[in-house]
């Protein structure tokens, strides 16, 4: 089998917060997406990993996924070393990925700024010929960053209108972690009320860029070619 998208995630969870909407989205287009998260998220304040393997399960029934694996490395101490640029080349070679898809960095996560710096690189030596794997190189057409935090421009955002409110569903399935109607406990910030709230305002802001409803922000380094720009009218 074949991947038009792999997401690269460096907590259970964080595929959902930043694209789940992208990835129900490009489901529903007929593309396959893998998920690959690097640890089990054992180092967060609430939950077991026994509780984390659970709820990620329930966010696979809404984003479908074709693949789901995790690495199993260790949380807080990921980093853009030779054993997981080997572990994420053979996964890409694997399945022959089209689009690899990371968060933008530096983020403040520093797993989340590993797993950024780490897909940049992979990104070049799954092509290149004497990369240490067990597969034949093939490198990904294109790398796009999700945005965290950063008060930066997106390249592009993708509306995510009809899907949000699966989005949303995606991330209470982690109930030990986000404010939910079932854990009003707020023992962290993201299990916060107003994390929750900023979130929603977020992903509106982005969408209002684009005069849609709900909007997931990405960015490019490289510059995007249009050929024809008569064929992208602004809308609205
Ligand atoms: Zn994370």
């Amino acid at each position: 089998m074949e991947l038009d998208y792999l997401v690269l995630a460096a907590h259970p969870d964080d595929a959902e917060l930043y694209c789940g909407g992208s990835i129900i989205k490009f489901r529903e287009q007929g593309y396959k997406v893998g998920i690959l998260d690097f640890t089990k998220g054992e180092a967060a304040t609430s939950g077991t990993t026994k509780d984390r393997d659970s709820e990620t399960s329930e966010s696979n029934l809404l984003l479908q996924p074709e693949i789901r694996q995790n690495l199993s490395l260790v949380d807080s101490g990921l980093a853009d070393d030779e054993v997981t640029r080997i572990l994420v080349v053979n996964f890409i070679r694997k399945y022959k990925v089209k689009v690899l898809i990371a968060p933008y960095g530096p983020c403040r996560h520093p797993d989340h700024t590993a797993v950024s710096t780490l897909a940049k690189n992979v990104l070049f030596f799954s092509g290149a010929g004497k990369f240490p794997s067990e597969h034949k190189p093939w490198r990904p057409y294109r790398l796009i960053y999700h945005m965290e935090y950063q008060d930066i421009k997106p390249s592009f955002v993708i509306d995510v209108s009809d899907q949000f409110d699966r989005k949303m569903k995606t991330i209470e399935a982690y109930s030990t972690q986000f404010y939910t109607d079932t854990n009003k406990e707020e023992k962290t910030l993201i299990g916060s009320q107003q994390f929750r709230e900023l979130m929603i305002s977020r992903f509106k802001y982005y969408g209002n860029l684009i005069n849609c409803k709900y909007g997931e922000p990405y960015i490019l380094e490289e510059t995007l070619r249009i050929d024809n720009p008569l064929k992208n009218r602004l809308e609205g």
